[in-house]
């Protein structure tokens, strides 16, 4: 959101972590979380984000979890200065923009990012549903990295093939590294999985795509099951006809017991 020339953002929160997932994975990154997204992903595990909280967590110092409150909308200003308070010598790989959908954000990450990078000299990632490739469009002057999702129907309940390829050109074509993440559980639809792998390796068979076994959920609706080891080496075997780098990576942050 943009208030005359002061820019404010709408957060969850602004922590040091070890990222769980993806290209990442393992690598320590200062996490800021943006509130809001326009999906509903049956397997979503960050709800919490899908409104805006009167306030927003911030970690005073890497790692130690000692959060304190402060309201939301938050000046520009001042996630500058707690991200610099993160910033210590050698200590984080990346910025990992999260959420949420940060894409619903563009407008203030226009004017955060290149003062971000400034501040902090550090790479920028974004995770993203991938399906908002407008605003992709106009970000990715500011990014080092991006990690897309393909929201496959029977497991997500969403449906965007068409903006998930436009949106996967869009990175691809620039100079930004992209990958992408599938999420899979015991009720995925294989034809989902070739239709996803045709759709990447339209683009270029290069780029890595990683399958992530959803991790178990219980909730008021139907159960959230992973797909069985015999599953999951099936669909990886079917995905490596078209492509060249498929893995097969669970949220790693959930297992060592990281937020
Ligand atoms: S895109 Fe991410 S935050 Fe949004 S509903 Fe899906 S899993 Fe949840």
């Amino acid at each position: 959101m943009l208030c005359g020339t002061q820019a404010t953002a709408r957060l969850i929160e602004v922590f040091s972590a070890i990222q769980g997932e993806g290209l990442n994975v393992g690598t320590r990154q200062i996490f800021i979380r943006f509130a809001l997204c326009d999906l509903r992903c049956h397997f979503c595990d960050s709800f919490h984000t899908w409104a805006v909280p009167p306030q927003c967590q911030v970690e005073q110092t890497p790692g130690k979890r000692d959060f304190e409150t402060y309201p939301n909308p938050v000046p520009l200003r001042s996630l500058l200065k707690w991200v610099d308070r993160q910033n210590q010598h050698r200590l984080h790989d990346s910025i990992s923009l999260t959420g949420g959908e940060p894409l619903l954000h563009t407008p203030f990450l226009v004017e955060c990012l290149p003062e971000l990078r400034q501040l902090t000299g550090l790479p920028i990632y974004l995770e993203t549903g991938g399906h908002r490739p407008e605003e992709m469009a106009r970000l990715l002057p500011y990014l080092d990295s991006v990690g897309m999702d393909i929201k496959l129907p029977s497991v997500s309940g969403e449906n965007r093939w068409a903006a998930h390829r436009e949106f996967l050109k869009l990175c691809h074509n620039s100079s930004v590294e992209v990958f992408v993440k599938l999420i899979i559980d015991c009720h995925t639809d294989p034809t989902e999985l070739e239709q996803s792998a045709d759709l990447v390796a339209a683009v270029s068979a290069e780029i890595p795509v990683f399958l992530q076994p959803v991790t178990p959920l219980e909730g008021s609706g139907q159960p959230i099951v992973a797909p069985t080891p015999e599953q999951v080496l099936a669909w990886q075997a079917l995905m490596k006809h078209s492509l060249k780098q498929v893995r097969v990576v669970p949220q790693t942050h959930k297992i060592i017991g990281q937020l």
